[in-house]
């Protein structure tokens, strides 16, 4: 069981164990914006609303690392080919089976397990979020063991490591998020949502 912590702008920040948010709630350090319905936490002297949101009451600078997986480039990219912009959906969500994950340089230009990329001017690891990007099949197919200049295939934009914001996307791609969450999420996020209240049941 998560919360969802905003900043005093209430712009999502990041995704707390509940126990860290009840700590912030009882510092006043934040305040519950939502909460999940007829649940309480509960000790010798209080029972709180279990926090769903939280806002932080004094407005803080997001921080926030993530490590480097193929989910994570999809979802920093939006789950969006970096070549031909195709954004492949099944349904309403976007379809991960019809996307690849393509490494600019490929491994067959490394040295040493390092590649060159000319735009930023460094070597880095041929796996890494700089040299990792979203590819649809065809694109993936047709760019081959070729860099983008080589096949005439163009970056949409060119990769790097994860913001705050990104980071955030990319850890709420891993988890169903609760439907008291949604409001304050934006809508081109495209998070997997519960489909009903109270998702996270295991917990308490
Ligand atoms: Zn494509």
């Amino acid at each position: 069981m998560h919360t969802l912590q905003l900043n005093a702008d209430y712009t999502p920040i990041k995704v707390l164990p509940w126990e860290r948010a009840i700590e912030l709630v009882l510092s006043g350090k934040v305040v519950t914006v939502a909460a999940y319905p007829s649940r309480f936490v509960r000790s010798a002297s209080l029972a709180l609303p279990w926090p769903a949101v939280v806002t932080l009451r004094r407005y803080a600078r997001a921080r926030g690392r993530v490590g480097y997986s193929s989910r994570g480039v999809f979802a920093r990219d939006g789950y969006t080919c970096a070549y031909c912009g195709l954004q492949p959906r099944g349904g309403r969500r976007p379809d991960r089976e019809q996307l690849t994950l393509d490494h600019v340089v490929p491994r067959a230009h490394a040295k040493d397990g390092a590649v060159y990329l000319p735009w930023s001017r460094k070597w880095v690891r041929v796996s890494c979020w700089e040299n990792a990007v979203t590819a649809c099949r065809a694109c993936n197919m047709r760019k081959a063991d070729r860099t983008p200049s080589q096949a005439g295939m163009p970056l949409r934009t060119v990769p790097r490591v994860p913001t705050p914001s990104d980071v955030l996307r990319i850890t709420l791609g891993r988890l169903t998020v609760p439907a008291e969450w949604t409001p304050w999420l934006p809508e081109k996020w495209q998070v997997t949502r519960a489909e009903a209240t109270g998702v996270a049941r295991g917990a308490g």
